[in-house]
């Protein structure tokens, strides 16, 4: 069972936590959590004022510790257990304090600090929730993920290493679960062999989840938010959006993919590869049914299943009259964009252009260098990805003909169709982004009935 920020975001909502882990204690749940709702963009974001030599990591500070603080003393009564938890808050308070000095001091912000800065979030949760559940009699302890959620050293987005991660997922876990005890652990954050914290990326306690889930002999993996589901749209922009009860393993990678945040992208290949079954329920409406990611699409083929949108990408012109058709010159861009670590979503090529988005500003001006002896290369920044997704689309006439006319008089930059068969794929300015999503949505899910 993992529990996103919003499900562990004060002290009312984790005794919620409680309450749906006490309801499944004879299925002998393991627990993940993440951190309190924006404790992990108040990390980051504080790291880099101290990088930036700027005034306010001190006022971070103080509201981390305050937000837990809170918690603790909301949700832990026994004297010795909250003076306890309260000076952990401190001690990981203040060694954050000691982190950002260095880096204003030092003037260097590596993936590797920014990671055990970004961990602290999840170090905090996973204590007072464990806390708080022994406090509300349940069998609970934490568990730090730490040496057993073993990944690479790509800090700020590592991958796995699933050997080592099942040996010490299951030597450390099994015998928990067996003794009826609940294991609480951090999700986002890992480490490497040597025992250096990683973090999987953001949204990374799904993965979390869904690492620790595959590595056991688990039934079932549900991710707990604060929507009934997968819906067909993000709920925040379209109020409309219908619950989809069920969604295909690929159409819920297509769409966590393309940026509905319900699902980080990786969590479905761990338990994809076990056949375990996926669950997405919300912790406010726990009766729900959610939705169960399932092998294969119940959904008939050629409709349209839900749009998802990424905000935030920059799209790459290269063009090159003479080289482009010419042998090796696509592998050569590749080639770059690969040696940068930067993941290429979408692509389109012409006989003397090729075009590609990226979600990651981090290493373009890097890349942009080193594509300039290729050809004229030209960026467009602030654009938004659109993806409508569904069902055998390469074979449906007239999905295409539908979804341009939707979107009228809204200017689409770039488009991809036919790599997959679950996904058409749009570019627009970023600020079209929300009305190209409402209108497509009008056009696919508020005409037919539910
Ligand atoms: P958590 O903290 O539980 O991990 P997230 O904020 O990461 O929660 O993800 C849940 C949010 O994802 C929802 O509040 C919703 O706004 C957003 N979201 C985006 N697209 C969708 C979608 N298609 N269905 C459901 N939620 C979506
Ligand atoms: N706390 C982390 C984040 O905000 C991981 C997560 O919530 O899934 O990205
Ligand atoms: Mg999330």
């Amino acid at each position: 069972m993992k529990f996103g920020g919003t499900s562990v975001g004060s002290a009312d909502r984790i005794r919620g936590v409680a309450e749906r882990v006490r309801e499944r204690l004879a299925l002998r749940p393991v627990v993940v959590v993440s951190a309190l709702s924006g404790i992990t963009d108040l990390l980051i974001k504080g790291a880099r004022l101290a990088y930036e030599r700027r005034a306010g990591t001190e006022a971070i500070c103080q509201e981390i510790r305050a937000r837990h603080h809170e918690a603790v003393a909301g949700l832990v009564t026994a004297r010795a257990a909250r003076d306890r938890l309260t000076a952990h808050v401190d001690q990981i308070v203040n060694e954050l304090q000691a982190f950002y000095v260095g880096v204003h001091n030092l003037g260097e912000l590596s993936p590797r600090s920014l990671d055990a800065i970004s961990a602290m979030g999840e170090r905090l949760s996973h204590e007072i929730v464990a806390a708080a559940m022994v406090e509300l009699g349940l069998p609970a302890q934490a568990v730090d993920a730490r040496g057993l959620v073993i990944t690479d050293d790509a800090f700020g987005r590592a991958m796995p290493l699933s050997a080592p991660t099942e040996a010490r997922v299951r030597e450390r876990l099994l015998p928990l679960v067996q003794q009826g005890t609940v294991p609480v652990l951090p999700g986002y954050i890992a480490s490497t062999r040597e025992g250096i914290t990683t973090t999987l990326g953001r949204g990374g306690s799904d993965y979390s989840a869904a690492i620790i889930g595959a590595a056991l002999p688990v039934e079932a993996i549900q991710i707990w938010t604060d929507v009934d589901g997968i819906l067909t749209v993000d709920p925040r922009i379209v109020k409309q959006a219908r619950v989809l009860p069920e969604v295909s393993f690929a159409e819920a990678a297509e769409l966590a993919y393309f940026g509905a945040k319900v699902l980080h992208p990786a969590t479905i290949k761990p338990a994809v590869e076990k056949g375990i079954a996926v669950g997405i329920l919300n912790t406010l409406n726990p009766t729900a049914p959610g939705t169960l990611i399932t092998e294969r699409s119940a959904a008939p083929s050629g409709n349209a299943r839900a749009i998802a949108f990424k905000k935030a990408i920059s799209v790459i012109l290269i063009s090159q009259p003479r080289m482009l058709m010419a042998y090796g010159f696509v592998a050569r861009v590749f080639e770059i964009f690969d040696r940068h670590r930067t993941p290429i979503d979408l692509i389109a090529t012409s006989e003397v252009s090729i075009s590609l988005t990226v979600d990651d500003p981090e290493r373009l001006p890097a890349i942009e260098a080193d594509l300039a002896p290729l050809g004229e290369v030209s960026i467009l920044r602030g654009m938004a990805i659109v993806s409508l997704v569904g069902q055998g689309f390469v074979r449906q006439a007239g999905l295409a003909a539908r979804m341009f006319t939707a979107l009228g008089d809204i200017n689409v930059v770039m488009i991809s169709f036919g790599a997959s068969d679950v996904n058409l794929s749009f570019v627009v300015k970023q600020d079209h982004a929300e009305d190209a999503v409402r209108r497509l949505h009008a056009e696919f899910f508020e005409k037919e009935p539910a």
